[in-house]
């Protein structure tokens, strides 16, 4: 679905784990966050009611390296050719600790390419993101900010009511706190999280940095 001039929105609601999907249409097309493998069919219709074809994706950035945001990376390099990024503490991670999700799963990260490592600001045509290094969730977890429309897409970092796990390998609260202070500074309208709903509209994305704080940061 289109939220914003450029900016489209895939949010999974099945039952079984996998993450939201955002698309960058900016002459560039960049896809965020290609979750699954075994739900890419799911992706491609949704991209497809939007006039997208697989082989459009240019680029595909990644929050995290869970398994469930960039496992379908994998697709998009073999279709499209498309390049792959993310940030340079979490490809050390993929491929140590970070391994392990995978290989719980029966999945093979050494297929997943990383082309190169994201900086602190990523430039498409006319859309300029912003990557802020978001640690706490995983070492390398980073949120991309689009200053011009006000829009955060957090990754597992914070969600509508909720907050990304720390107790798996690489986790850490006090950093997951700390990186959720960082960009609760920000002026956003769009909170766009890897899952559940979206925040919309400044007051409520305050009230959810609010509840969060309240409810979570006594226990991580
Ligand atoms: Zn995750």
């Amino acid at each position: 679905m289109k939220l914003l001039n450029k900016l489209y929105c895939y949010f999974w609601r099945g039952w079984e784990n996998n993450c939201n999907v955002y698309l960058i249409d900016d002459g560039l097309r960049v896809l965020i966050d290609p979750g699954h493998r075994k739900f890419l069919s799911w992706l491609l219709r949704s991209m497809e009611a939007d006039g997208f074809e697989p082989r459009d994706i240019d680029l595909v950035i990644n929050t995290h390296s869970h398994p469930d945001h960039c496992e379908a990376d994998i697709d998009f390099v073999d279709m499209a050719r498309a390049k792959v990024t993310m940030h340079r503490i979490e490809e050390e991670y993929l491929r140590g600790e970070g391994s392990l999700l995978f290989k719980m799963m029966g999945l093979d990260p050494s297929q997943l390419t990383v082309h190169f490592h994201l900086a602190e600001e990523l430039k498409l045509n006319d859309v300029r993101l912003l990557v802020i290094h978001t640690p706490g969730h995983t070492p390398g977890s980073v949120c991309f900010y689009w200053p011009e429309e006000e829009v955060l897409i957090s990754g597992d970092l914070i969600f509508e009511g909720g907050v990304g796990r720390v107790d798996l390998p690489g986790g850490n609260g006090e950093l997951l706190k700390k990186s959720i202070r960082k960009v609760s500074k920000l002026k956003i309208r769009y909170l766009l999280p890897g899952h559940g709903e979206m925040v919309a509209g400044r007051e409520d994305v305050e009230e959810n940095f609010r509840f969060v704080e309240k409810v979570y940061f006594d226990w991580l």
